[in-house]
């Protein structure tokens, strides 16, 4: 199934234990300048660490800025005995509207599960803020051609409490777990296969037109030279960006790949 006209893209930075105090404020202003000019075509969103969170809401908020703050994670409780943990109020009190779920380094390094997973998604949605799943498989699970099971199995499984009135304010991102930090990047064609199928399961499980109008990211080694050929993807609705998105000019050049597709 392939949408017929495509949803807004959506740009993403996860610094992920990234930056500091001085370099997440720079880095922060850079974004929120260059993001300016495509601010009516595609939506910019970064990731900081917690900590440098409330400067940057601040900043942002200063330039006047429609960059999105995000985080890259969340707890499920409200409040209470939860030590290290960040409830959803916490990070709205500090201007975040957007948060990372079930990231591949959540799964595969802190090893949270699918029922974590979808009750922060579940969380989060509650708490008024946009929620963007991470999905993506392994090489032994790719090389299995197990690919397609893996996602679904993640798609239906995080979403499995979602409505359809709150698909809306879902982000898929769809990250093989393989090219995550390697260097290694699906090709198009394989992007946009992935893609398509995560699309199918999400209108099997909702419908049609929440599918189509469903935001899918593409993730992993994403670069100024890459982004382009990845996005122009029918199915491909933005990236979410790691490693690049710390250098403000390559991030830049993926958020204007994005604005023209
Ligand atoms: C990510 O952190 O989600 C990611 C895709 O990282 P990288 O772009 O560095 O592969």
């Amino acid at each position: 199934m392939t949408s017929p006209a495509k949803p807004r893209p959506i740009i993403g930075g996860n610094w992920k234990m990234n930056t500091d105090h001085t370099s997440s404020l720079a880095l922060a202003q850079a974004v929120a300048k260059t993001s300016s000019t495509v601010a009516d075509k595609a939506d910019v969103a970064i990731f900081p660490p917690f900590p440098y969170l409330l400067q940057i809401s601040q900043a942002l908020c200063a330039a006047g800025s429609k960059v999105m703050l995000g985080a890259q994670d969340l707890y499920i409780a409200e409040k209470g005995a939860f030590t290290g943990e960040i409830s959803a109020a916490m990070l709205k009190d500090c201007g975040v509207r957007t948060v990372l779920v079930g990231h591949s380094e959540r799964r595969h390094i802190i090893h949270e599960g699918d029922d974590l997973i979808a009750a922060k998604l579940d969380t989060a949605l509650a708490a008024g803020l946009q929620v963007v799943l991470c999905v993506g498989e392994t090489l032994h699970q790719r090389e299995a051609g197990e690919t397609d099971h893996i996602t679904e199995l993640q798609i239906e499984r995080g979403l499995k409490h979602v409505k359809t009135e709150q698909l809306s304010h879902v982000v898929i991102a769809y990250e093989p777990v393989w090219a995550i930090g390697t260097g290694k990047t699906a090709s198009p064609d394989d992007a946009q296969n992935a893609h398509n199928a995560i699309r199918a399961v999400v209108a099997s499980m909702f419908d049609k037109p929440s599918a189509a109008n469903l935001r899918i990211q593409y993730g992993g080694s994403v670069t100024a030279a890459n982004a382009a050929s990845i996005m122009s993807q029918p199915d491909v609705n933005g990236a979410l960006v790691g490693g690049a998105s710390l250098k403000p000019e390559d991030f830049a050049a993926i958020v204007n790949a994005a604005a023209a597709n």
